[in-house]
């Protein structure tokens, strides 16, 4: 689904993480690696070509979101990058959750690590890494300032506020770094981790972010 120029979201099925493609470069999380064909499938129907996306972003290393972290990998010939914090778990699985799923996770190497305050530029977008730990302890969002575009990782969903109640996750982290997100104000585009992102097109999943936040 086209959420803005140059942003798709690829949904990927069951409990994959949400896929996001910006301006086919940069791909943010994943998904499980389950639906990889669906995926890819879905990335012909958008005119997305695999082979030009440069740079992977995994949010948080979460069995959903980085799963498929390593066929991608392969498929794109990107470069994988998560925070410092999360580096471990995606590199050897010690953490991501697999067994939830019944799954075997193969870990992947990252090419570089992400750091607060980083940049990471497209042609239409520069995002800047904030560091939203509290769900997993290396969980990244990225905003887009001047866009007012924010990719959220799964603390803040139209749907509520991450999970805090696993190995790893941590409530009053995630509460201060909900906090974070609230300072930055008005969000125009919120692209978040699982369920429908908010935009001019869905407003009411705009409302939703707004009135979690308010409550933080
Ligand atoms: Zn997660």
């Amino acid at each position: 689904m086209k959420i803005a120029d140059g942003i798709y979201l690829l949904d990927g099925a069951e409990f994959d993480s949400n896929m996001f493609c910006i301006d086919n470069e940069l791909l943010v999380d994943c998904g499980s690696g389950f639906f990889i064909e669906e995926t890819l499938a879905q990335m012909e129907e958008y005119g997305i070509d695999p082979k030009k996306i440069k740079m992977i972003v995994i949010t948080h290393a979460h069995f959903d979101h980085c799963g498929g972290a390593k066929e991608w990998k392969k498929i794109t010939g990107a470069k994988v990058f998560v925070h410092e914090n999360d580096l471990n778990a995606l590199e050897t699985g010690n953490g991501v959750m697999a067994e939830e799923y019944d799954a075997e996770y193969e870990g992947v190497k990252a090419d570089g690590i992400l750091r607060e305050g980083e940049e990471i530029k497209t042609k239409n977008y520069t995002f800047n890494v904030i560091h939203t730990p509290g769900h997993t302890p290396g969980g990244i969002c990225l905003w887009d300032e001047k866009k007012r575009v924010l990719i959220s990782d799964d603390i803040l969903t139209p749907d509520g506020v991450g999970r805090s109640d696993h190995p790893g996750a941590n409530e009053k982290e995630l509460l201060n770094s909900l906090r974070k997100i609230k300072k930055l104000g008005d969000i125009q585009i919120l692209l978040p981790g699982h369920g429908a992102p908010a935009s001019r097109y869905n407003p009411y999943a705009k409302d939703a972010i707004k009135k979690i936040l308010e409550k933080i």
